[in-house]
C-alpha cells in the first residue's frame, strides 16, 4: 500500500503534473528544514519549513514568487532562510536519503515504472 501525498499551489490550488509530483514527494522525505528546493520539471516551488516555520509549503511555476514573497513577509523577522535567493537546488538529498528512498520503493514495487 503506498501513500499518496496530495500537492497543491497555496495560491490557486493548481496540482502538479506527474512527474513534478514524484518530485514533490521525493522533497517530503528530505530531511531539512528551513530550505527552499525546485521540484522539476514542473519548476514548483517547495519551501520545506517545520519548527517556527509551521507546515511545508509549495506553490506552482506561476505562483512561486508569491510564495518567496507571503514567506518574506510571515516569516522574515523570524529566520533568515526564507531570504535565500535562487537558484534553488532541485535536490538535497545527500546519500543517507538516497538509500532510505529506494529501500522504500522498493518496498512499495516502485513508482509508476
Ligand atoms: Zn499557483
Amino acid at each position: 500500500m503506498s501513500v499518496r501525498f496530495i500537492f497543491r499551489c497555496q495560491f490557486c490550488s493548481d496540482q502538479p503534473d506527474p512527474l513534478t509530483q514524484v518530485s514533490l514527494e521525493k522533497a517530503m522525505r528530505e530531511n531539512t528544514w528551513g530550505a527552499y528546493q525546485d521540484a522539476l520539471p514542473g519548476r514548483w516551488l517547495v519551501f520545506h519549513a517545520r519548527g517556527l516555520y509551521g507546515s511545508p509549503r509549495y506553490a506552482c511555476r506561476e505562483h512561486r514568487g508569491d510564495l518567496v514573497a507571503y514567506l518574506r513577509q510571515h516569516f522574515g523577522t523570524i529566520g533568515y532562510h526564507v531570504w535565500k535567493r535562487p537558484p534553488y537546488p532541485s535536490s538535497l538529498a545527500h546519500s543517507d536519503t538516497d538509500h532510505a528512498w529506494i529501500a522504500a520503493t522498493r518496498r512499495q514495487g516502485g513508482w509508476g515504472s
